[in-house]
């Protein structure tokens, strides 16, 4: 990244010298801590690999008399408790060290310490039934099973799409409805004029853990749109309404389903070369095991299988790219709130220090979204006069109607 001082040319003007240096100082210091939690994390993942750490906990699970589908779940889940566990201090360090000193954190020790343990609960309530189902499958089901399991998550992911904005988020946020007012009448008629089913708009008490604001939807039938009640304090009503109609631009355009079908094509993927990784005695020899598992197979899998998928990050990053620009593009275009859309992610952007304008081989690789510089650009392209064609949006004829 550049240290050079002041606001880059494409947005001179909109960002002042100070808040410039500050988010400077913010992402050189996220970057330091990535680039520290990456280095302890593959050397911490060879050393698991290398070191004959693996078969030594298989061997001293089977010396305590597990087998079968009782080994595979206890040989996995020490895994990730361990991985858990080598995680916590980067957590800490972000959330106490990097967003505190910014100015960003609000969770208390206590309500980061009741996530971590709700958290635990929670991945042995959903992750224990899992494991012992995919064992089930992998010992009963043949050849085949990991079709059969595949199909047996499909089923599970679809259940949990339903239940996550149902039950699970709750325990972690409170949402509440959007009270009535003029922001409520403005985000409703803009729903209606898109012909947008939603579930409700909802508010969520993001500022109990973060000072970081943001707008998402959550569900794949009649969403619910879910505003930051930060991003409600600080944003007038029309730059709500262009942020919501970025949103439903996802939505309307079927991009929630393409990447989920996108995921369950990677899944299947995944899973039929695990079964010819589970099936190749040289694999677990190379790693020091006595002969082939299932769970061996799954955890060589995950502790080295980032070293064969890399590459995937950009295409996806590439990929969410071109939807980020079609959900802006439909907020201009069809919603005619180019210009409040440009404004709020200016102030996005101010609010949560994200660099304007990276370095484009950086963001190529690494971000989801084009830059704030190339948003601005396309917007102000695509800018069209509001309200469009002289009927106020919530008069405006529904697209496809
Ligand atoms: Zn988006």
């Amino acid at each position: 990244m550049s240290r050079s001082t002041g606001p880059p040319p494409a947005l001179a003007g909109a960002v002042d010298g100070p808040r410039a240096a500050r988010t400077r100082d913010y992402a050189l210091a996220r970057a330091r801590l990535a680039l520290a939690h990456g280095a302890f994390s593959a050397g911490f993942t060879l050393a698991l690999l290398l070191s004959g750490a693996l078969p030594l906990l298989d061997g001293a699970l089977g010396s305590l008399g597990l087998a079968g589908a009782h080994r595979f779940t206890a040989f996995l889940v020490a895994l990730a408790i361990l991985g858990s566990a080598v995680e916590l201090p980067f957590g800490l360090l972000s959330t106490f060290g990097v967003e505190a000193r910014f100015g960003f954190n609000r969770t208390t020790p206590a309500l980061w310490l009741r996530d971590r343990l709700q958290g635990l609960a929670l991945s042995a309530a959903i992750g224990l039934p899992l494991l012992y189902a995919a064992h089930a499958f992998f010992d009963r089901a043949g050849p085949s099973w990991w079709l059969w399991l595949f199909g047996f998550l499909v089923l599970v992911q679809l259940l949990l799409a339903w239940a996550v904005p149902a039950l699970i988020a709750p325990l972690f946020n409170r949402y509440t409805p959007l009270p009535e007012g003029p922001l409520r009448t403005r985000l409703e008629a803009l729903c209606r004029d898109t012909g947008f089913r939603t579930r409700g708009l909802f508010v969520v008490d993001g500022s109990r853990r973060s000072g970081h604001s943001n707008a998402y939807f959550t569900g794949l039938w009649r969403p619910r749109i879910v505003l930051y009640d930060t991003l409600v304090a600080q944003s007038p009503p029309e730059e709500l309404a262009a942020v919501l109609a970025h949103e439903i631009g996802h939505y309307l355009r079927r991009h929630v389903w393409k990447g989920l079908l996108l995921a369950f094509a990677g899944q299947a993927l995944s899973l039929w070369l695990l079964s010819g990784l589970a099936a190749w005695p040289p694999a677990f020899r190379a790693f020091g095991f006595a002969g082939p598992s299932f769970h061996a197979a799954l955890a060589l899998a995950g502790l080295a299988g980032g070293a064969f998928t890399f590459w995937l990050g950009p295409i996806a990053a590439w990929l969410s790219r071109r939807h980020e620009r079609e959900a802006d593009r439909f907020a201009a275009r069809e919603a005619g709130l180019g210009p409040a859309l440009g404004a709020a992610l200016l102030r996005l952007a101010a609010e949560n220090l994200s660099v304007p304008d990276p370095h484009p081989w950086y963001a190529a690789w690494h971000h989801g979204h084009p830059t704030l510089a190339e948003r601005l650009t396309a917007l102000g392209a695509q800018a069209r006069p509001y309200p469009r064609s002289g009927a106020p949006c919530d008069r405006m004829p529904l697209p496809g109607a």
